[in-house]
């Protein structure tokens, strides 16, 4: 099952539901050496794509290791 999480969006100036573009198996490798996390989320003239912020992307940290405990 995919992880979704509330993330700002940029294109929508809102908080949104996104959904990490990473695998379930590549997600927390990447936020552990704290790389760029890409999200997206379907808006009706197209999907937007942006970076999680440092914050959101400890907030998913936490998330996925609550997950995989
Ligand atoms: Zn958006």
């Amino acid at each position: 099952m995919a992880i979704s999480l509330r993330a700002y969006c940029p294109g929508c100036k809102k908080m949104v539901t996104a959904l990490p573009m990473l695998d379930d198996s590549e997600l927390k490798p990447a936020l552990d050496k704290n790389v760029d996390v890409k999200v997206m989320h379907i808006a009706p003239g197209g999907d937007h794509v942006w970076s999680l912020k440092d914050r959101e992307k400890e907030n998913l940290r936490k998330t996925v290791a609550k997950r995989s405990a």
